[in-house]
């Protein structure tokens, strides 16, 4: 079997509404407008979707492992109803400097950390030439530019700010959409581009 095309993605701000404190069950979970249409349709086309989520918030003791499983348990159900489902959901507990042991730590796997990405890509069987990562975080597309991955920052969440922060020159590089619905399109057309003509690689 070849290896398979992939998105990357990013929960908070991208696929739900990121909120002051992290969600710890259903009632905190608000999926962003058309974000499940958008993974619907990536699935669709026959990409992969790999979650990946840093939840420093473990860490810092504001959110139990077992309370982010559930709203892990809570998003699987929701995206099952719209008979959609990720293939892998990794998620990275460290703080470097905050919180508590055994998460506080400098670890590999926080984003913009790409430990978790390689580690998807091989347990897996993950194509990295076609690879994108849709975050609301510049350093969602950071971690995603390690392994190749081609990177589409969306404006829900901290996106509209984080493209803010950046110099002109680097703006003018980046891709930005609206949200998820819009950055789903964006790979659609790059998957369907042959692999002579695709850009940034
Ligand atoms: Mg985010
Ligand atoms: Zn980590």
């Amino acid at each position: 079997m070849s290896a398979a095309p992939v998105v990357f993605l990013d929960r908070d701000g991208t696929l739900i509404r990121e909120r002051e404190q992290p969600p710890r069950s259903a009632a905190d979970v608000e999926f962003l407008g058309r974000s499940i249409e958008a993974l619907a349709e990536l699935r669709g086309a026959g990409l992969r979707l790999v979650m990946v989520t840093n939840q420093s918030a473990i860490a810092r003791g504001w959110l139990r492992y077992e309370e982010f499983e559930a709203v892990q348990a809570v998003l699987r159900e929701a995206l099952a109803r719209q008979g959609v489902a990720l293939d892998a959901t990794y998620f990275c507990p460290h703080h470097p400097s905050e919180g508590y042991a055994p998460y506080r730590r400098r670890c590999e796997c926080r984003k913009p950390g790409d430990a978790l990405l390689r580690r998807a890509a091989q347990e897996h069987g993950l194509d990295l030439e076609r690879a994108w990562m849709i975050g609301d975080a510049l350093r969602d597309l950071e971690a995603g530019a390690r392994v190749g991955a081609r990177g589409i920052l969306v404006a829900t969440g901290k996106g509209e700010r984080e493209a803010r922060r950046l110099e002109q020159a680097a703006r003018a590089k980046l891709r930005l959409a609206a949200d998820l619905r819009a950055a789903a399109t964006l790979v659609l057309e790059d998957l369907r581009r042959a692999p002579g003509e695709r850009q940034g690689k």
